[in-house]
């Protein structure tokens, strides 16, 4: 079930700062009835990993609630991207030009929606993301030749060293390319990515518990 002591636990933290950070509740391998319960409690924005996952439980609920706005935050392959595009308000996960110039086919349907393109902040081997030497051209490319709404950056910094450094180079990066949104912190850094000026923290483990 939704935790809200660790959900007002995170809104204490942003205000403490005195920010406006947003906090993406990472709904993925949970139950339609913990996000039902998550809605109860006043949660509006939620995450997935998965289209097939996300149709599945949000198709209802966002008939029911016009409010909740969806978030995919995992990889996307081409050949869902119409269905990505049916039920996801927010796409985080923008990673390479094949994925782009899918999206660009559908003119009348990514006009209303929101794109954050995805850096592999560390370089890693298995991770998606641009990697940092193409990001500056690759966001030219979607802004300015696709004309994709691209409003920020995303990264998922690697596992087991200080995150700080990566979420202060993707803050350089977005400025640079003059992109305010930074979609960065999980469960485990989300207090280090406010800190570094994160204005989308996308939290699961601590909100949901565990993943199945
Ligand atoms: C699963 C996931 C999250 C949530 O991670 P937690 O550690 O459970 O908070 C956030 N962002 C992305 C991209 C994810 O895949």
């Amino acid at each position: 079930m939704f935790d809200k002591s660790a959900y007002l636990d995170i809104i204490d933290f942003i205000k403490s700062k005195g920010l406006l950070t947003q906090v993406v509740s990472v709904s993925k391998n949970h139950s339609i009835e913990a996000v039902e319960h998550a809605i109860s409690e006043g949660i509006t924005v939620f995450g997935e990993n998965r289209v097939q996952e996300a149709i599945s439980k949000f198709s209802q609920i966002k008939q029911k609630f016009k409010n909740i706005q969806l978030h995919l935050t995992g990889p996307l392959q081409t050949n869902k991207v119409k269905s990505a595009l049916s039920i996801f308000d927010v796409i985080q996960t923008l990673d390479r030009e094949k994925l782009a110039k899918e999206f660009f086919k559908y003119p009348d349907l990514i006009k209303k929606k929101i794109f954050y393109i995805q850096v592999n902040i560390g370089s890693e081997k298995n991770k998606s993301g641009i990697l940092r030497e193409d990001a500056d051209q690759f966001i030219k490319y979607c802004v300015i030749d696709l004309k994709i709404h691209v409003v920020g950056l995303m990264c998922i910094p690697p596992i087991s060293r200080d995150p700080t450094m990566f979420f202060n180079e993707l803050k350089e990066i977005a400025s640079k390319n003059n992109l305010l949104g930074l979609s960065m912190g999980m469960s485990n850094d989300y207090k280090q990515a406010i800190e570094s000026g994160a204005t989308i923290v996308r939290v699961g483990t601590k909100l949901f518990g565990e993943r199945k």
